[in-house]
């Protein structure tokens, strides 16, 4: 009766272990596979930065202090010799305000 009731205990505490194993395998997986998943993320960052093109081609919008896509004109001056319009950009993420000659 004593040893059976080891046993069963024992199988219990193996049941456990096997469990917590079982987690573990799951984290050591998913740490195995982080350096192709980082190599997809670059390669996918890489793509998108191309497709983005360079600062000057972005969307008006994008703020370049931020990111968010949140520049609203707020006010325009013509300059002096009339061909050019000063305009004064703010973004409404992160209050960053911005000059264009355009
Ligand atoms: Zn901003």
């Amino acid at each position: 009766m004593g040893a059976l009731k080891m046993m069963g205990r024992s199988r219990m505490v193996g049941l456990t272990d096997l469990l917590g194993l079982l987690d573990r395998w799951d984290e050591w997986k998913k740490l195995k596979a982080a350096p192709d998943r980082i190599d997809a993320l670059e390669r996918e960052l890489a793509d998108l930065r191309e497709r983005l093109g360079p600062p000057d081609r972005w969307p008006p919008d994008v703020c370049k202090a931020c990111g968010a896509r949140a520049l609203r004109m707020r006010r325009t001056f013509p300059q002096p010799d009339m061909r050019k319009i000063m305009q004064f950009w703010r973004c409404e993420a992160c209050q960053v305000e911005e000059r264009r000659l355009a």
